[in-house]
């Protein structure tokens, strides 16, 4: 009989769950999208019913057809959004607010009210003080929610990233956990003893009461509660999906570098065993513990990336289909002169300018459709060639790019991008990473894989792209984008 392994990826659009077998191969899937609730400007929430709901609609039909099909499911592996963040009630179970969504920005004012504390929270944490992460979004549900906070000083309330409130949700109650990499984005927790720290709570307004327990990424979560799935399972792996993604490429070594080309970009580099404080801007965070060893990682990460080419699909309407950028942009030769920088929603590492705007240089009344292809695939090689030179600054060498998400389906984005980066780029032939890392961590507690040597011969790579182009007309492409990169945050300084 064929052995499966469940792994739900609850993403910021659609909640999916897969059933691999244990070469890492799906086999069954399904996915379902969910509502994005926008109360007010910059606020973006959740309804964890639905969350919830289609969580238990996806497991109950690759369940199904596990079944029907023979296989027989020996456990689940959660990755999830990160930083999104939900309260509940811990007698009832109910969420007292909606989760609080990481694009939402609702709490920038009480960011820049605890601003000369930013640079001891980024020392604790590898992040910066910022609405992202969770702890101002905890704070900011117990401030608002009536007798919320009184509530979780008496030790009532729960709080949890969605790994958590799924884990609580399938075990009824009887699992409070997490993992290191979903607690590593909290802004509460400590990346250097690897535990909630009680300065960074009490700046953060954030009652130590609420906070989860924090276990390895392969480790015991609970189990389904009776009635909940069909099958009692054990939940034995999470991650949370960036990381998901580092440990579904096999990035197990230091030197290994992951990019998910998606809406955005999200690239993270295993550092190794101890924490490297980036002195570029970028993210020090987990990469995944196992073990008890944990392997950091530094993070950059690109605000728009296939996103540059929906918009000139369905806002400018240049192109009729994002397949459609990759004739358009091979069409064109590397002196065609224009550049686009594409800070839709500002730029994000290693600027940190949420306010700067997108900009196009170098018009003619020859400027056609393929020069806005062409400039929109190359701006994102641009941008990873700038977080590698930022991981390079950060003393940490980059061997090879292992990339996935949709946007690099793509051949000609991935050879320019071996190009400017100069390192092969390899893409995998399974492009499900983040749901496959978390089959992977699961498998690992199950002792389906016995070490993460055995899981990295699974690595199935499709392509390799090699860097081929010439060294003259490279520099003349890299020179043309920072001009137009200075020139953007110059203007957005005016
Ligand atoms: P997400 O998980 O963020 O929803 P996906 O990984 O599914 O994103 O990737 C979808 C993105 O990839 C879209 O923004 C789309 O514009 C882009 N994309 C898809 N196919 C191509 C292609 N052949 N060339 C360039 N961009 C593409």
């Amino acid at each position: 009989m064929t052995t499966g392994i469940l792994s739900i990826d609850q993403g910021t659009t659609s909640t999916r769950a897969i059933v691999f077998n244990k070469q890492g191969q799906p086999l069954f899937s399904a996915q379902q999208e969910f509502t994005q609730i926008y109360p007010n400007n910059g606020w973006v929430e959740h309804d964890p019913e639905e969350i919830w709901s289609t969580t238990l609609s996806v497991c109950h039909e690759v369940l199904d057809k596990a079944q029907s099909a023979g296989v027989k499911v020996v456990g689940i592996g959660i990755t999830n959004q990160r930083e999104t963040t939900l309260v509940w009630d811990k007698v009832t179970g109910k969420p007292l607010y909606n989760a609080i969504v990481w694009q939402d920005r609702r709490t920038a004012s009480i960011c820049a009210q605890m601003h000369e504390k930013s640079e001891e929270i980024t020392a604790k944490t590898g992040l910066l003080l910022d609405p992202y992460f969770s702890a101002t979004k905890i704070a900011w549900i117990l401030d608002h929610v009536e007798g919320a906070r009184a509530k979780a000083e008496k030790g009532e309330v729960a709080f949890g990233t969605i790994d958590t409130f799924l884990i609580w949700r399938l075990t009824k109650g009887q699992s409070h956990v997490t993992d290191t990499t979903n607690a590593s984005r909290t802004n509460v927790f400590n990346i250097y003893d690897m535990q909630w720290d009680d300065e960074l709570c009490e700046w953060f307004n954030v009652p130590r009461s609420v906070l989860p327990e924090v276990l390895d990424c392969a480790a015991d979560f609970g189990v389904t509660a009776a009635g909940v799935l069909p099958l009692e399972l054990p939940i034995a792996g999470v991650a949370g999906d960036q990381q998901a993604a580092l440990v579904g490429q096999c990035g197990f070594d230091k030197g290994a570098l992951k990019s998910t080309y998606g809406t955005g970009c999200f690239a993270l580099l295993n550092t190794g065993t101890k924490p490297l404080a980036s002195r570029s801007r970028l993210l020090t965070t987990v990469g995944f513990t196992l073990n008890g060893q944990t392997h950091y990682a530094l993070e950059g990460s690109i605000f728009t990336a296939g996103a540059n080419v929906q918009w000139l699909r369905d806002g400018i309407q240049v192109i009729d289909t994002a397949r459609a950028s990759q004739p358009l942009a091979e069409s064109l030769d590397y002196d065609h002169g224009v550049v686009l920088v594409p800070a839709f929603a500002g730029l994000g590492a290693p600027h940190w300018k949420p306010n700067a705007r997108a900009a196009i240089y170098g018009m003619t009344r020859d400027t056609s459709n393929a020069h806005f292809a062409r400039a929109a695939l190359e701006a994102v090689c641009y941008q990873t060639h700038d977080l590698l030179v930022a991981m390079q600054q950060d003393g940490v060498a980059v061997s090879s790019v292992l990339v996935d998400g949709g946007m690099v389906a793509n051949n000609w984005l991935c050879q320019f991008l071996a190009d400017m980066v100069q390192v092969d780029i390899q893409r995998p032939t399974n492009m499900e990473s983040t749901a496959l890392g978390a089959a992977f961590l699961a498998g690992l507690q199950l002792g389906i894989y016995a070490d993460v040597e055995e899981v990295a011969q699974l690595k199935a790579i499709g392509s390799v792209f090699t860097p081929t182009i010439d060294t003259d007309i490279r520099s003349a492409c890299l020179q043309r984008w920072e001009a137009a990169l200075k020139s953007t945050l110059m203007f957005h300084e005016c």
